[in-house]
């Protein structure tokens, strides 16, 4: 299916990771890879002058595929190619590559974005739980995709587990495996870091991530502690996960409940995050996050899912612990219009008694 043309057009593309816009702003991107990455950092107005810290954010959500994946989702495709675990030279009748996937959601997006601008094919296994808006999105461009019942990792009838199983099978295919490849937290090591650091003149206290595969929190955490060892490093996690304990006891235990976030808390501990290195945690409930998503739309302007506000609910518990002036980074994950069902719904809300933790005067603006 690939030209010769083609094909160094494409190894051109996939190695075309970062741009250096700080001198161009304007400059022409050369593919849809090479506008992953070099996301804005912001500082909170409102929430920076309460918390006495500035609380900065990484415009996450503004990467094409449309959240913090895109970057994880390049790397792994890059990698497959480099490593030739899928080959896509030019060979009459060769089956076309075939990128094969576990995700909640937003590394099969970003994968099946970057496919679908390389020329190769995505099939995505997520479990049945997760927004319809995101099946719906994948579905639009495109993918194939398998939903199973969530059950735990160590179950063989893990969405992940078919996902290998389904590569296996198939021929020109690579199961990318987000999870336990650490080319994830790589992307991170490579790009996010090092962009925080330069948009932050390297003055930066402190940086805290909630952790789904754990690619941002680790990769984030091995440069900027590189950088500068005195980096506090926090991992912020929701309800229902045990890296809270993990990381402030040692021990795998969950935190009650399940959550509203979708695409983080874990119940192991990744090869990805095996590398984490990380100086304390931050537990946030599904009300400070929910409170905190819609402070974001109302009165920051950002319209993002509960990842977000998790993580910005977490910095501002980590300024508490650090006291005043501190410059303090996380991220912005993803869109709010993944979740209009979920997040932003008032039926869902009083279904997970989460209605009051919205400012009254907030929620005339909700689905019904
Ligand atoms: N927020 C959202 C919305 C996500 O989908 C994810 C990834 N599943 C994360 C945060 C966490 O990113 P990571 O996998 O790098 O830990």
């Amino acid at each position: 299916m690939f030209g010769t043309t083609k094909f160094h057009y494409l190894l051109n593309r996939l190695s075309v990771h970062r741009r250096n816009y700080s001198s161009r702003p304007d400059a022409v991107l050369k593919s849809f890879t090479a506008a992953i990455g070099n996301t804005p950092l912001v500082k909170l107005e409102k929430i920076s002058k309460e918390s006495g810290c500035n609380i900065l954010v990484k415009c996450e959500y503004m990467n094409p595929g449309g959240s913090v994946k895109d970057r994880a989702a390049l790397h792994l495709i890059k990698e497959a190619v480099d490593s030739k675990k899928i080959t896509h030279l030019p060979q009459k009748d060769a089956p076309i590559p075939t990128i094969v996937e576990g995700t909640a959601g937003n590394t099969g997006i970003g994968l099946v974005h970057i496919c679908n601008s390389l020329g190769f094919k995505c099939h995505i296994f997520m479990p049945n739980n997760q927004s319809k808006e995101k099946v719906e999105y994948l579905s639009a461009l495109g993918a194939e995709i398998s939903q199973f019942p969530p059950v735990p990792f160590s179950d063989p009838n893990n969405y992940n587990h078919k996902a290998k199983e389904f590569a296996e099978k198939t021929s020109n295919s690579v199961w990318t495996n987000q999870f336990d490849n650490t080319q994830n937290r790589q992307a991170h090591i490579e790009t996010t870091g090092p962009e925080i650091w330069n948009q932050t003149d390297g003055k930066v206290d402190a940086i805290v991530f909630g952790a789904g595969t754990g690619g941002t929190l680790a990769g984030c955490s091995i440069y900027l502690k590189e950088k500068n060892k005195d980096i506090q490093v926090f991992s912020a996690d929701p309800q229902g996960s045990v890296l809270y304990h993990f990381f402030k006891h040692g021990k795998l235990e969950r935190t009650e409940g399940s959550s509203i976030t979708e695409g983080i808390g874990q119940g192991r501990i990744t090869d990805n995050l095996k590398g984490a290195l990380v100086d304390d945690a931050i537990f946030v409930h599904d009300r400070e996050a929910v409170n905190m998503t819609f402070r974001l739309l109302h009165e920051e302007g950002f319209f993002v899912g509960a990842t977000s506000g998790l993580n910005v609910a977490a910095a501002v518990q980590v300024a508490k612990i650090l006291g005043p002036g501190k410059n303090i980074v996380t991220c912005l994950c993803d869109t709010g219009s993944k979740y209009m069902n979920r997040l932003y719904s008032r039926a869902e809300l009083e279904k997970r008694n989460l209605i009051e933790a919205i400012p009254a005067q907030y929620r005339k603006y909700l689905k019904p």
